[in-house]
């Protein structure tokens, strides 16, 4: 929704401390965060012109960079003040933000050591993952043949630039038929969906993966935590296997793009409450937070 046209302008994307437009956010083709998936990158939304957790958003992604090894290149506080200018860049009330870090240019070797300058880039955007009729009749998962690799390979609390887990498996995920995919780790333990996290109630409880079965750890899934801890909801973090999923009450995916999304379905097993009551206690309890962390912007209205 363009709220401020004055604002709106196409030099809106941040690369490496400059405002630039789409055609100049661009990277080599040496970079290795195209060649390789080398880098770490941020999702976050603003509402009413105000980021949301942004500086959770900030530290995720300062704990990523030293998890891969690359020196963020500027201060988080000066990544901070180029996400709020790149809102009002937007013209957009309230949209997505991508704040992105490659290893930046280097040669054709894996050895990042040629590398000797990370990228950043900011992106704003407006992002609707499901349509509303979706998002009100709830969504359809299947597991998929895809694993998270616990301790074994790429720690998933890493947001690395490499999604080709996740991707290959939405793709199974459609080839199925189904809206979105269960990953499970090499255990056979729920980890979380290709690009959200996931909770089932089961009678007054509610469940969800710890991190270390191979989720990672959503702001919006701790933002949950919190408002269960607040509205003394029973929360266990627990380990769930596809059992637990087959006779759940309800069971919802929640993100950043995805937001919070009831679960209609789990390879074929109907949830029986869809948008239960929980559910929406969880969804009205989120929203006020958001109104209350992100509130009208009178500097923004002209
Ligand atoms: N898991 C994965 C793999 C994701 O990509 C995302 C989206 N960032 C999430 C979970 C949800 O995290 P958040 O609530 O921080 O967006």
């Amino acid at each position: 929704m363009k709220t401020d046209s004055k604002r709106f302008t196409e030099y809106r994307y941040w690369k490496n401390g400059e405002w630039v437009n789409r055609e100049k956010a661009s990277v080599s083709i040496f970079d290795h965060g195209l060649l390789y998936g080398d880098g770490c990158f941020e999702g976050l939304r603003f509402y009413r012109n105000r980021p949301f957790r942004l500086n959770r958003h900030l530290e995720r992604l300062e704990w990523s960079a030293r998890a891969l090894a690359i020196q963020l290149p500027y201060p988080k506080e000066e990544l901070r003040a180029a996400i709020i200018e790149c809102v009002n860049r937007s013209g957009l009330e309230s949209g997505y933000i991508r704040l992105l870090l490659t290893r930046g240019e280097g040669d054709l070797g894996l050895n990042p050591q040629n590398c000797h300058e990370p990228n950043v880039f900011i992106i704003p955007a407006e992002l609707a993952l499901v349509d509303d009729e979706t998002r009100k009749r709830g969504v359809t998962l299947i597991t998929s043949s895809i694993k998270r690799a616990v301790g074994t390979g790429l720690d998933p609390r890493i947001k690395s630039l490499n999604y080709l887990h996740s991707i290959m498996a939405r793709m199974e995920a459609t080839a199925a038929g189904a809206d979105e995919a269960i990953l499970l780790n090499q255990h056979g333990f729920v980890a979380e969906c290709s690009a959200e996290n996931l909770f089932i109630v089961k009678g007054e409880t509610l469940f969800t993966p710890p991190l270390i079965d191979g989720a990672l750890a959503g702001i919006t899934r701790e933002t949950i935590l919190e408002l269960c801890d607040k509205l003394s909801l029973g929360c266990r973090e627990r380990s769930l296997t596809t059992y637990d999923l087959y006779t759940a009450d309800e069971c919802f995916i929640c993100g950043t793009g995805a937001r919070l999304i009831p679960v209609r379905s789990v390879d074929g097993r109907s949830i029986p409450a869809v948008a239960g009551p929980i559910f929406n206690t969880i969804v009205k309890s989120f929203d006020s937070l958001v109104a209350d962390e992100c509130p009208v912007n009178r500097d923004f209205i002209v």
